[in-house]
């Protein structure tokens, strides 16, 4: 790519937009904001959101940025070509301090199933180049390859996994959470958290956000194709659910540090203004159609959620299996069930956080209290949804346990009566560590759960109309930067035939 000029900005159409056109001596008034990179975001038939935050500074302690109160004006761009001699779109936002000097465009006009290309310019800087993808228009299912991944933990390794994401060039990322990690810094890992101290009021959650952000592999993944983001617990707090905090340090309101993260988890992702967050409640669960191939219901299995039965922790307990008990809450479960009820496209993939199949710890029927298994009748509910409903194509991705596993998903755990549906659970970034290659927890206890993997990684899952090829992707180490990516283990998934089968 040549080098950009404010020339190849006039001629790419800012200036033809009406906009007006920012000297470049005017660079001296804010120095270079761009350092968080860029991103896109919620893929549509006719556009994207892209995004970007200008921060000269992105460390200060007071969370601004190195931003003063004032509004900049930013000027965005659409291209067809990397080198903006095609601009389709283009536009100005208005960053301003109330969402620390965050962009979110919602681009539309595009055409569908296209790749496309942005930019942004404020106070005479020009922005890195992302990539954004349309999804394919109704009615169409070209083939999709799609990346997941979860927990990137700054501290417990590089995030090489990012960089390999980026140069796989897929036309879609997602996160399923555990995105940041609030804990203070630790004197031993290979990098150090920012601020130092655990993170809990939005100043603090600012600089976590924009520190994770300056990491140049992460910069990379979002500017290489659009994600889908869903948080876990790490967003705000390890293992809270509801406003029910996981522990009593540090101090103060839940409800103010819970809304303090929602907004600093706003301002830093490729989100909609749909999903902007209204004190301590933002609405996270959506549906993303792509074409008549698969839909993707993002769920939010952390805001809704009664207090884990029993306690956190691997316990034996009845309580988890109470009716009345909800990860998802009413509304939420309603509305996925109905929303995978329209069959709106072949496959349907859940995005979500916490391990979904039954997963037994011990033969005395030990199981996570904050996964699935600590709300089995809400699990048992929409299984039986899906089934009754006669969908064949339910594919449940997950993060959050820092290892790669597969699973049938059964309608009767303990009679392992039907193959309904698939999971696949990503591993980690990076939370974990290197982990050991030779860590085996598949077990007896869980006949229909097929493979685990203690690396770190990704999942690729490339889909047609006919199957999902998945290839559990992973790295030797973390600790260590650069290492490659390479395939250990992969399924096929067939439409019309749930479960996991050789490739
Ligand atoms: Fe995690
Ligand atoms: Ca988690």
């Amino acid at each position: 790519m040549s080098p950009l000029t404010r020339r190849t900005l006039i001629a790419g159409g800012i200036a033809s937009a009406g906009v007006t056109v920012l000297a470049p001596t005017t660079a001296n008034a804010i120095s270079y904001p761009f350092t968080l990179g860029v991103a896109s975001g919620e893929p549509a038939a006719d556009g994207f959101v892209i995004w970007t935050r200008l921060a000269p500074s992105p460390l200060n302690a007071d969370g601004l940025g190195g931003m003063t109160s004032a509004s900049v004006t930013v000027e965005w761009q659409v291209s067809t070509d990397q080198r903006f001699t095609q601009v389709v779109r283009s536009g100005t936002a208005t960053a301003s301090q109330t969402w620390a000097h965050s962009v979110h465009v919602e681009v539309t006009g595009l055409l569908p199933g296209r790749e496309y290309f942005y930019r942004f310019r404020a106070a005479g800087h020009i922005s890195p180049v992302g990539r954004g993808v349309t999804s394919p228009a109704v009615g169409t299912s070209p083939s999709l390859t799609m990346l997941f991944t979860s927990c990137s933990h700054f501290e417990a390794g590089y995030f090489t996994a990012y960089r390999r994401m980026a140069e796989e060039n897929p036309h879609l990322i997602l996160h399923l959470g555990d995105y940041i990690y609030e804990g203070a810094a630790s004197t031993t890992a290979v990098r150090k958290h920012s601020p130092t101290v655990e993170i809990s009021n939005l100043a603090d959650y600012r600089v976590r956000h924009a520190q994770y952000k300056t990491d140049v592999d992460l910069q990379a993944a979002h500017a290489a194709a659009p994600w889908l983001v869903v948080w876990d617990d790490h967003e705000v707090e390890n293992n809270y659910a509801d406003l029910v905090r996981g522990n009593t340090s540090p101090a103060g309101d839940f409800k103010v540090r819970r809304a303090a993260a929602y907004k600093a988890y706003y301002e830093h992702m490729p989100l909609r203004a749909a999903q902007a967050p209204v004190a301590e409640n933002m609405q996270l669960y959506r549906r993303v159609r792509w074409g008549s191939l698969a839909t993707f219901h993002m769920l939010d299995t952390r805001q809704y959620r009664d207090d884990q039965a029993c306690g956190d922790g691997t316990k034996v307990c009845a309580d988890a299996s109470d009716p009345a008990r909800t990860l998802t809450g009413t509304a939420q479960e309603t509305w996925l069930l109905d929303g995978m009820r329209q069959k709106l496209g072949t496959w349907d993939f859940l995005g979500q956080q916490v391990f979904f199949a039954q997963r037994l710890a011990s033969a005395d029927g030990a199981k996570s209290m904050d996964s699935w298994d600590g709300y089995t009748a809400n699990r048992d509910r929409l299984q039986r949804g899906w089934d009754s409903a006669g969908l064949r194509n339910t594919v449940v991705l997950t993060g959050d346990v820092h290892k790669s596993w597969a699973s049938n998903l059964m309608l009767n755990y303990s009679t392992q009566d039907r193959i309904i549906g698939t999971e696949l659970v990503t591993t980690s970034v990076s939370s974990g560590g290197d982990g050991n290659a030779t860590d085996n927890g598949v077990s007896s206890l869980n006949p229909h759960v097929k493979f685990n993997k203690n690396l770190r990684g990704y999942v690729r899952t490339v889909t047609s109309p006919t199957q999902v090829n998945v290839d559990f992707r992973f790295l030797d180490r973390v600790t260590t930067r650069d290492y490659p990516i390479r395939t250990l283990k992969s399924y096929v998934i067939q439409a019309g035939n749930p479960g996991l089968q050789a490739p």
